[in-house]
């Protein structure tokens, strides 16, 4: 494939970062990769493995000339970084993200940002519940969503280039709104993480179990849950908190289901847990169909790191 980028900047050199850098170099995508990271340790990293054509001290080095920049760092920390690199980005360049939540991000980022620049928000469904500069590979996308999510109307050219930038990936390219965004997120991705940090914690309180009973007796149920709680932590206290109300919307919801379910349980509505069973397998069987997961029950442990989960990861990404 002929490069779509002569030069892509990645400021954040983390799993989705790293995972790019694999996947755009797979295909040919830029001819010159420049990235940085907040830590020496992770520039460090980066250099020693040759991650990028060049690593530099700042982001705002790491941005001139840059024809596409790439925010990879926390949701919390793109105000700051929008802040540091505007006045150094390429008039006509693209600026897109990978955050897991949109309309928190483009309100964080668009005033920092000069008049000649296409900001584009993205958001791949692809993760693990790994990070850091070697957690990253070249297959991490392919055949998963990204979803572009731009805020209004964008340059048509700078958004088909983004679009085979991520096609390129290996990735299914859709456009969304940022709040539709943010709820379909919130239903998909952040509250059944939410729900797996409770789980976790609940077993982890239960001081009648002890620790070595729930790991060595852990059912499938429960190590699905620890793998989805295992999700950095930094990413997922952003997440919500940039998120908060679609989060309260969807646990709303979610708490009136789980009582619709305990009366069932109490007045032993066998009829109801049934029905409402045999409705949400259905749901597993269609994402099974529409190949964005496999039926084989290894949990999370087969093959590479997380490579069957989904942002999820977002622990699956988010
Ligand atoms: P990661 O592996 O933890 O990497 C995060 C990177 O951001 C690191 O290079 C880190 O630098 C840098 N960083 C952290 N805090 C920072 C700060 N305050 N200022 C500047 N840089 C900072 O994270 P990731 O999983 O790649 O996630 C990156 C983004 O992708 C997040 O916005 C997340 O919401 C989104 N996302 C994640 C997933 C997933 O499943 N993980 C999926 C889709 C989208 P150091 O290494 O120097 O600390």
């Amino acid at each position: 494939m002929t490069a779509i980028y002569d030069r892509v900047a990645y400021i954040g050199l983390g799993l989705i970062a790293s995972s790019m850098i694999h996947a755009g170099r797979r295909a040919g995508l830029q001819r010159m990769i420049v990235g940085t990271a907040r830590s020496a340790e992770t520039r460090a990293i980066a250099r020693e493995d040759g991650l990028c054509d060049l690593v530099t001290e700042t982001a705002a080095e790491a941005v001139a000339d840059a024809d596409l920049v790439v925010l990879c760092v926390p949701v919390g920390a793109m105000a700051a970084v929008a802040e540091e690199i505007g006045p150094h980005l390429k008039p006509g360049c693209t600026l897109s993200d990978v955050g897991s939540v949109k309309r928190a991000v483009i309100e964080a980022v668009r005033p920092h940002l000069p008049d000649g620049v296409h900001f584009i928000p993205a958001h791949p469904l692809a993760g693990t519940e790994h990070s850091g500069p070697r957690s990253g590979f070249a297959e991490l996308f392919d055949n998963r969503y990204t979803l572009v999510v731009p805020d209004g109307a964008v340059d048509a050219d700078a958004l088909d280039r983004l679009t085979r930038f991520w096609e390129g990936m290996g990735a299914h390219v859709e456009v969304m709104e940022p709040e539709h965004h943010d709820l379909v997120l919130m239903v998909t991705s952040h509250a059944p993480h939410l729900i797996a940090y409770t789980m976790v914690g609940v077993a982890d309180d239960l001081r009648r179990v002890t620790d070595s009973e729930v790991i060595k007796y852990s059912a499938a149920g429960f190590r699905d849950f620890t793998r989805i709680a295992a999700s950095d932590p930094t990413m997922w206290r952003d997440v919500f908190l940039n998120n908060r109300e679609a989060t309260m919307e969807i646990l709303g919801r979610f708490i009136e289901e789980l009582m619709r379910l305990q009366r069932a349980i109490r007045k032993g509505d066998g009829d109801l847990l049934f029905d409402y069973f045999t409705r949400t397998r259905a749901i597993r069987r269609s994402i099974i169909e529409a190949g964005q997961d496999t039926a084989a029950p290894d949990f999370g442990r087969g093959g590479r790191p997380g490579q069957r989960t989904g942002e999820s990861g977002e622990g699956e990404t988010t």
